[in-house]
């Protein structure tokens, strides 16, 4: 639909400002921070807002820190640029980092914002699988004051989550983890670049020192289920257990069995449960083989350099 009058914009400097705001003015708001997914909503995909709050006035809200006990929090309005190449985040989590580096090019990554990735509850958003590999946590402000929760339950179904009106995603935090803690996040998409995800696999391993028994174990999967979701029955085969190849392909076979993907354009349900079952293997084995950063940055630099 085309527009009739000029776009009605705001620029809040606090959290407070953007909330009333949206109450004040009522439904046909969104909020706006890179714009990557909304202005190409705007433009090519019909959306009509009523008015935009735009969030990157709000001090506070972008930056990736340690926190006391080891957990990092990442601000909403942190580019995925800078997940990409924070070296705290490379050096704990270097699949989380990936993930961020799996999303467009480097000119997307400059704009699109870690919260964006998560408020716009695309089922394929890279970061996802790999944050809820991390149990990560979503803070969220609104009229009602602050509120936390666990990022699984944040997202409610394509393009919905159980924010409410007004309320603002602020961040995204990492709960401490072992140090031992190894993981790996894997995008299937036959396009080098500028792809969306077919599939996405992100898993996290705890092995024990001696014999690779899995103390601890996270898989996660992006675009095979209305939400990005966890495999806790892939998960469960795993915990306890020596993780050898049969264990990890077995896995694998459980986690196809447990999304519930669709048909669409990029891909059959099929194909999709295939990719899930080969790669979720993969995943695993990668991450207990402790595939660092170093192929990956030269697996960059063949894409971009
Ligand atoms: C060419 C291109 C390629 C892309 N490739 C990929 C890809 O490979 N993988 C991938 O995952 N994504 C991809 N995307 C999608 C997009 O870049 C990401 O989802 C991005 O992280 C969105 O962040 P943003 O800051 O631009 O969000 P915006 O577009 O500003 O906002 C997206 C939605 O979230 C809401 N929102 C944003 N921030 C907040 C907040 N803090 N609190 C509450 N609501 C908020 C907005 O109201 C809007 O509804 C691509 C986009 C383009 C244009």
């Amino acid at each position: 639909m085309k527009r009739t009058e000029p776009l009605e914009f705001h620029q809040p400097t606090s959290l407070a400002e953007a909330t009333r705001i949206m109450l004040d003015r009522g439904p046909g708001g969104h909020f706006l921070a890179g714009g990557t997914d909304l202005v190409i909503a705007m433009k090519e995909k019909g959306l009509v807002p009523k008015y935009v709050v735009d969030l990157k006035k709000i001090p506070s809200l972008s930056g990736i820190r340690e926190e006391a006990g080891g957990g990092i929090a990442v601000g909403a309005l942190t580019t995925l640029r800078e997940v990409e190449t924070s070296p705290l985040i490379a050096g704990r989590y270097p699949f989380l980092a990936r993930s961020a580096a799996e999303v467009g090019s480097i000119q997307i990554r400059n704009r699109a914002t870690i919260g964006g990735n998560m408020a716009n509850a695309t089922p394929s958003a890279d970061v996802a699988p790999a944050l809820l590999a991390l149990d990560a946590r979503a803070r969220l402000s609104g009229a009602g004051g602050e509120r936390v929760m666990e990022l699984r339950d944040f997202f409610r179904g394509p393009g919905q989550t159980v924010a409410q009106t007004g309320e603002v995603l602020t961040e995204l935090s990492i709960p401490p983890q072992d140090p031992r803690l190894v993981g790996e996040y894997i995008k299937f998409s036959p396009r080098d670049m500028m792809d969306l995800a077919y599939i996405g696999v992100a898993v996290t391993l705890t092995l024990a020192e001696a014999g690779r028994r899995c103390e601890s174990v996270a898989i996660a999967l992006g675009a095979v289920s209305p939400t990005p979701m966890r495999a806790p029955q892939a998960e469960g085969l795993l915990r306890g257990q020596v993780l050898t190849e049969e264990l990890a392909h077995r896995a694998g076979r459980q986690a196809s069995e447990e999304c519930s993907p669709i048909s669409d354009v990029r891909s059959s349900a099929e194909y999709r449960r295939a990719m899930v079952r080969v790669n979720t293997a993969r995943a695993l084995l990668n991450a207990a083989a402790g595939s660092g950063p170093a192929p990956w940055t030269r697996r960059r630099d063949r894409r971009y350099g």
